[in-house]
């Protein structure tokens, strides 16, 4: 039997539709088209072309309720994420505007790694999530909303947080304000530097 768009058998190029009438051979996928989410993301990495224009890089010339900053540390630092995943995710950035995890130096790498480990035990305090992500998109393609400054996330995960909302509303529900959980995770924070903490 020949395998042809001619011979009948098989509809011709002009018939291969898929559900919307767009030209295409369908498969098994259903898709949910986002191409406002690509202009979003284009937009924002067009803006940060220098340091001068990059929000990591501004945010610690701000106060902490401006900058959603919640500790300043040597290299580092850690604020709260604008677009949040889930209420306390939080971004541990360097100071130093720098795209790629081998560009940052020992130190960096370090105290990077120890305010993850701070973050977790924070929010463990505050809003006792029951597990994390942790993670560094790298590059564009990666999935870094801004590639130019690294960042790591620390998402709070509780159990049943990645509900039906997302998927098919695009809406996240999120029952506290970002200056709220900053004041929160801030004031957990410091009492986490007292020397006279006795939890390791
Ligand atoms: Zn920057």
């Amino acid at each position: 039997m020949a395998a042809s768009g001619q011979d009948g058998i098989y509809p011709g190029d002009a018939e291969v539709t898929d559900d919307v009438e767009l030209a295409g051979v369908p498969d098994a996928f259903q898709r949910l088209w986002t191409p406002h989410r690509l202009a979003y993301i284009k937009g924002g990495q067009d803006k940060v072309t220098s340091e001068h224009t990059c929000p990591f890089c501004r945010a610690p010339h701000l106060s902490d309720e401006e900058s959603l900053i919640v500790h300043r540390g040597t290299t580092a630092f850690v604020l709260l994420n604008l677009f949040p995943y889930n209420a306390g995710h939080l971004l541990v950035c360097p100071y130093r505007h720098v795209p790629d995890y081998t560009d940052v130096d020992d130190a960096e790498t370090a105290e990077i790694a120890a305010l993850t480990q701070t973050a977790m035990r924070v929010l463990r305090r505050v809003s006792n999530p029951t597990g994390f992500n942790l993670g560094m998109n790298q590059g564009v393609t990666g999935g870094a909303g801004i590639a130019a400054h690294l960042h790591q996330h620390v998402v709070p995960r509780w159990g049943g947080d990645g509900n039906f909302l997302p998927i098919i509303a695009q809406t996240k529900a999120i029952t506290q304000t970002l200056g709220e959980v900053r004041e929160q995770v801030a004031t957990a924070w410091s009492s986490d530097d007292d020397p006279a903490r006795t939890t390791p």
